[in-house]
């Protein structure tokens, strides 16, 4: 049994019968967290089991952690970023999750519109500059990477060199240029908008605003309690807080990672298309219309961005606005428009991680920065798990 208490109580609330009946009557299963990880678990779960009373509980009006901020990315790795997980992880455990990754993507496009998700076809690029430490052989570090993702994508090469277009592109200062024709860019506001909706018309109930404050939890039986004091009872109980999950489980699961976000004003004649890399995935930009979108320089100062606080660092923005003027051409003229930061939720190896706890309770979380492209395949893993012990 587990007991968290400390954030403050509010308010209590005494419910009304009607109340204790309808939207806080015993369920199923509760999920906590309403991102892209829990709404796909219930999306699963509910799939799989229709006949299952699933309530989804978040605490704020709408998803606030990485799903609705982060850079709308349909990626499955960029070749430095591979070549490091190679090296963190062995070549299997990449490939595995490549697959998964590659796999995800096909299930969003497999259940939404690519105008209801604003899905583009637009293609993906990693920069690669010579003082890269994967700079040496590099030729054939990229044959090998097109070698192993052969069966996963179906295509020889999937990484292709495409230096010739990199002026066309608007771009300066990189050695090299290469492309991935399968790489997308999506909407993550659209996505999370239309998973909610899916998810709600399959008979989940999704209650925003409840922020749990305390839970208690067995094998057979749960108890979440929110910060005005309402509680709801449910036989399996299922965290999906990413990057928030340790203090809400008081145990070291996941490490948070800020992640900042710029936006341009748009930007005349910007010949720009396409998502892009650079650094082993620690800079990553993509036009949005007109606009550029770019996102990054965590690496710059990994200990201040190792925090929940949503408040972004000057330091990372100015790191973030030095770098687009140094390599976009002096032609494209552009201001800041916007900025915002997300939480990503990082595992020391890299991988994500569901599962069961001792406790009873069970958890989806750190799909380490791309999860738009995880949480559709490990939601399917934690949904198998919870319902073999049914
Ligand atoms: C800046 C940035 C850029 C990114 N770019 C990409 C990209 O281009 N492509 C890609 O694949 N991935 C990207 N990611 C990563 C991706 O967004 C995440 O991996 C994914 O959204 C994680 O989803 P999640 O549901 O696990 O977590 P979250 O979206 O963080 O959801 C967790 C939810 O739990 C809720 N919660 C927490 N505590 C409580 C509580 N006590 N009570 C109730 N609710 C609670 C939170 O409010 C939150 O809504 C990016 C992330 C960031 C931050």
């Amino acid at each position: 049994m587990e007991v968290r208490r400390d954030l403050v109580i509010l308010f209590m609330i005494s419910l009304s019968i009607w109340e204790k009946e309808s939207f806080y009557t015993p369920q199923d299963i509760v999920i906590v967290g309403a991102g892209l990880m829990g709404l796909w678990t219930a999306y699963e779960l509910k799939k799989r089991s229709p006949q299952l009373q699933i309530t989804i509980v978040e605490r704020n009006t709408t998803p606030l952690g990485a799903s609705t901020r982060n850079a709308g990315f349909a990626c499955f790795g960029s070749p430095t970023e591979l070549m490091s997980d190679m090296e963190t992880m062995g070549t299997d455990e990449m490939l595995r999750i490549v697959e998964l990754r590659y796999q995800g993507i096909e299930k969003i496009k497999s259940h939404f519109t690519e105008s209801s998700i604003d899905y583009e076809y637009c293609g993906g690029y990693e920069c690669i500059n010579q003082d890269s430490r994967y700079w040496y052989a590099f030729d054939d570090r990229v044959s090998q990477l097109n070698k192993l993702l052969k069966d996963i994508t179906g295509q020889r090469s999937i990484f292709k060199y495409a230096g010739q277009k990199m002026s066309g592109l608007g771009l300066m200062g990189f050695d090299v240029l290469v492309e991935n024709s399968s790489e997308a860019a999506l909407h993550s506001g659209k996505l999370v908008q239309a998973l909610t909706q899916l998810v709600r018309s399959s008979g989940v109930n999704i209650l925003d605003g409840f922020h749990v404050y305390s839970w208690e939890a067995d094998q057979d039986r749960s108890v979440i309690t929110s910060t005005n004091g309402i509680s709801i009872q449910s036989k399996k109980l299922v965290f999906c807080t990413n990057a928030f999950t340790d203090s809400l489980l008081n145990k070291p699961m996941v490490e948070p990672g800020r992640g900042q976000i710029i936006l341009t004003t748009p930007i005349p004649d910007l010949p720009m298309k396409g998502t892009f890399h650079f650094d082993e995935g620690f800079y990553y930009w993509r036009h949005l219309g007109d606009r550029i979108l770019l996102g990054g320089a965590r690496n710059m100062d990994f200990d201040g961005e190792q925090t929940l606080d949503m408040d972004g660092s000057e330091t990372i923005k100015n790191a973030l606005i030095d770098f687009l003027r140094r390599h976009l051409h002096p032609s494209l003229s552009f201001e800041i428009a916007d900025s915002w930061s997300g939480i990503m939720g990082f595992t020391k190896d890299k991988k994500p991680y569901q599962g069961r706890t001792e406790q009873g309770y069970y958890v989806a979380l750190a799909c380490n920065g791309m999860g738009v492209a995880l949480t559709p395949m490990i939601a399917e893993q934690i949904a198998g798990t919870v319902l073999q012990d049914f």
